[in-house]
């Protein structure tokens, strides 16, 4: 080839873009809970056509053929598919280091053997909060008990266990028990993430959205247990997004490292792209992991910075942030292409400092008259009737 000739598009792409290191296989919509800050897409009840044991196993081999390295096992409730162990044999011996995320419900004895034999590396296991009221009541389930007994479980199996907790207004309070809790567990990691405003989050942000002076506290308690508990157990906090004024870098940068691919087959570049408008991503039923990451348009949508426009195009800071998050840029801004409005360069920024305003009402809910909307096939299927998709409120 001519060293000076330029290099067609493709194998520029291929040049400047790594391998899709992380695999999330979303392997159900289907969940016994129903969270309330829940982040599977709010129209998830439009979904019934899970892909099958046999097209699971080929994404595995493709994307583990296309560089991906680790493996998580996600939903909805991975659990509710029987043939779970066989997906994690198959991703160990591809040589994945596997991962599954889980609520706890459906992890029996039984269970717990099969996916031990098959060579689970690792388990998430997630709380509501630590009291069985709030469990319970944010869950719209009684599963705190059963939570506890599945700790054990995956204690006496011999997995590291990173307990998950999404922190927000309703339970942030209470985040010095959280952590005693995951202590007394034997957790070796605990992941206190601060609730996220997209899906089921956003239609509840007003209800979940926490106070600067909690999020204050409750980052100055963090801290006092860090040092309490020393090397027993590594706590990680992560602050919401709405109090900073530069966005994070999402997803790493998009179509950069992380590859979801969805119950229905197809695949994403981050697990809430699909609400994003105008966009065409692809199936895993009709194109395999390698071009669906390296070719389709909707991969390379957003990577490097021509798609860009002011005030992020010329900004020094686009290699830190990327520009933020595309889902929060068409939630909020209505234009997938614009500033994430968490960044203070946005000109909507204003409807962050907004529900951050309001957020300093300690009765903001009770004056807006709002209930609180629990995920479930029924709401998904009322919110589907009233707009197809995913709204800010
Ligand atoms: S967040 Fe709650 S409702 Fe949503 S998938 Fe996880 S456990 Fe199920
Ligand atoms: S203007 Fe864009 S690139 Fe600059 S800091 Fe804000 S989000 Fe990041």
């Amino acid at each position: 080839m001519d060293a000076g000739a330029p290099l067609d598009p493709r194998a520029q792409i291929a040049a400047t873009v790594g391998p899709p290191l992380w695999l999330l296989a979303e392997i159900t919509y289907r969940c016994p809970l129903h969270c309330a800050f829940c982040y599977n897409p709010t129209d998830f009840a439009a979904t019934n056509d899970e892909l099958g044991t046999d097209d699971w196993l080929r994404v595995l081999r493709e994307a583990r053929a296309a560089g991906s390295v680790q493996c998580a096992f996600s939903g909805g409730e991975p659990l509710l598919r029987d043939d779970l162990a066989v997906l994690v044999a198959e991703a160990r011996r591809l040589g994945f280091y596997t991962n599954l995320l889980t609520s706890g419900v459906g992890l029996t004895e039984a269970r717990a053997s099969a996916l031990k034999a098959a060579g689970l590396d690792h388990i998430q296991l997630s709380f509501q909060d630590s009291t069985r009221e709030l469990n319970d009541f944010l869950s719209h389930t009684r599963t705190f008990d059963l939570k506890q007994r599945v700790a054990a479980t995956i204690k006496a199996n011999g997995w590291p266990m990173v307990m998950n907790c999404v922190i927000h207004r309703l339970n942030i309070d209470y985040i010095e028990n959280i952590i005693d809790m995951a202590v007394e567990l034997g957790a070796e990691y605990l992941e206190l993430a601060n609730s996220q405003y997209y899906s089921w989050a956003l239609l509840n942000r007003d209800h979940l959205l926490p106070s600067r002076e909690q999020i204050e506290r409750a980052e100055r308690i963090t801290n006092e247990r860090r040092r309490r508990y020393g090397e027993r157990i590594r706590i990680f906090f992560v602050v919401p997004d709405y109090y900073e004024t530069r966005p994070k870098k999402c997803m790493n940068g998009w179509g950069s490292v992380f590859l979801t691919v969805t119950p229905d087959g197809t695949a994403l570049p981050c697990h809430t792209a699909k609400m994003l408008p105008g966009m065409s991503f692809p199936n895993v039923r009709g194109m395999g992991v390698r071009e669906i990451w390296y070719d389709s348009p909707g991969f390379n949508r957003f990577r490097g910075d021509g798609w860009m426009q002011e005030p992020c195009r010329t900004c020094p800071e686009k290699e830190k942030d990327r520009g933020g998050c595309r889902c929060q840029a068409y939630l909020l801004a209505g234009d997938a292409a614009a500033v994430d409005p968490v960044c203070d360069k946005s000109p909507a920024h204003r409807k962050v400092l907004e529900a951050v305003e309001r957020a300093q009402r300690p009765d903001v809910c009770a004056v807006r008259e709002m209930p609180l909307i629990f995920r479930g096939p029924a709401e998904s299927k009322r919110l589907i009737a009233r707009s197809g998709k995913a709204v800010a409120p």
